[in-house]
């Protein structure tokens, strides 16, 4: 190879690289800012960010996505997904924010069983895999009362879901979801915790 075509060749190596990153700007990316996300939330909310660390560990990505319309997203078996607007909401608190991060984990557990929902309409699918995470979110709620005496997330989602309950339309698979689990004898049992702490 003479001078000439190794120096198109690396000319043409550099214009590769540069067309994704001008195609797609970073601050569109979905995790472009997740270093300065997480600074904020280490600062900010220190509970949360020893739940974020806990579910990285279980080999979870964990992107910061500025075009989420929903405050999290599940995506797959090692993937899940929060709005960074969500960390700025003033009607959220941490609680808050702890029991969205276990909802969307409790969604990528619930991808890892393959679950075979093809016999089921996209709505009872959709209701199905949302009554599975808010379980799992009250599950996990449930288990970090007991080992952190910390009742704060528990309380803040048995009020949340029973709001929710009263005030959601029919028409979502989420209220359906919270309707089936409220009826459940797990939800007594969850409200007696808060109670009897
Ligand atoms: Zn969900």
């Amino acid at each position: 190879m003479n001078h000439l075509s190794l120096f198109c060749l690396l000319l043409f190596l550099v214009a590769c690289k540069k067309i994704p990153s001008n195609s797609n700007p970073i601050s569109e990316t979905p995790n472009a800012n997740s270093v300065s996300y997480e600074t904020d939330i280490h600062k900010r909310y220190p509970r949360l960010w020893v739940e974020i660390a806990l579910i990285k560990k279980d080999d979870v990505t964990i992107e910061y996505d500025p075009n989420l319309k929903n405050p999290g997203q599940g995506r797959g078996k090692n993937k899940l997904a929060i709005s960074p607007s969500i960390l700025t909401n003033t009607n959220l608190n941490e609680n808050d924010l702890m029991i969205i991060l276990w909802h969307e984990y409790g969604h990528v557990l619930d991808a890892r069983t393959d679950p075979d929902r093809s016999q089921l309409s996209n709505f009872d699918r959709n209701t199905l895999a949302e009554h599975i995470a808010f379980r799992y979110s009250v599950e996990v709620a449930i288990n970090y009362a007991k080992s952190k005496k910390d009742f704060s997330p528990l309380a803040e989602v048995i009020t949340n879901l029973e709001a929710r309950e009263k005030n959601g339309s029919l028409k979502d698979p989420h209220t359906i979801a919270i309707k089936q689990l409220l009826q459940e004898p797990f939800w007594q049992t969850a409200k007696e915790q808060v109670k009897n702490k």
